[in-house]
């Protein structure tokens, strides 16, 4: 008889979303796109929906906007292979709409679970759908750049790749913001020193 390995709870979980059928887009996807990335990733990247591509593929960010991501996570000097990447909307909305509320709420249980699994130190949202769904935030593109604590997690705002296509001068605050991003996560917790001194 075939060994069986147990799978991981995080592997396990992508099955799960794989075949979700907890809202209307599951009928319209060719792939359910759950994520990527190093389960034990510091760096959680949040984005919104997977495009045509991502669809195609299965994967998060590969079409033109993961182009840009990943060019602007190389300046910052951080590795794709070093963080976990998914959306907070795993299956493609029909013609790139954006998600409906309704979506948006089906999924979240999807995404709290990959952030409690994956722990990382800090949650990057990309843009304001991911803004607004887990922090009820408005304007990104007046935000980003900031870190925000919420239910004793941390969250980085910045714009989604996408908003840069046209746009250089966001092109230049996503590769900036995301340069402050790896600093943020280089910098070590200060030490708590618990030696006791001697008299
Ligand atoms: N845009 C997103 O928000 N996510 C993807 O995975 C691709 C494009």
């Amino acid at each position: 008889m075939p060994s069986q390995h147990p799978r991981d709870p995080l592997t396990n979980l992508s099955l799960k979303i794989r075949g979700c059928t907890l809202c209307k887009l599951s009928r319209t996807r060719k792939n359910a796109v759950a994520g990527e990335g190093s389960c034990s990733a510091k760096v959680m990247l949040v984005g919104e929906a997977p495009g045509r591509q991502e669809d195609l593929e299965g994967k998060p960010f590969v079409g033109y906007s993961g182009r840009i991501l990943d060019s602007a996570l190389s300046k910052a000097g951080i590795k794709r292979s070093d963080v976990f990447i998914t959306n907070v909307v795993k299956c493609r909305p029909p013609n790139n709409r954006r998600p409906q509320s309704n979506e948006l709420i089906a999924c979240m249980g999807h995404l709290e679970r990959q952030i409690s699994l994956v722990s990382p130190k800090i949650i990057c949202i990309l843009g304001s759908t991911a803004y607004r769904s887990l922090l009820g935030g408005k304007s990104i593109v007046a935000d980003r750049g900031k870190i925000v604590e919420k239910g004793g997690k941390r969250y980085f705002l910045t714009v989604h790749p996408a908003s840069t296509i046209y746009n250089r001068s966001l092109r230049s605050a996503l590769e900036n913001d995301l340069s402050i991003l790896a600093r943020e996560v280089r910098k070590q917790p200060k030490r708590i020193n618990k030696t006791k001194t001697r008299r």
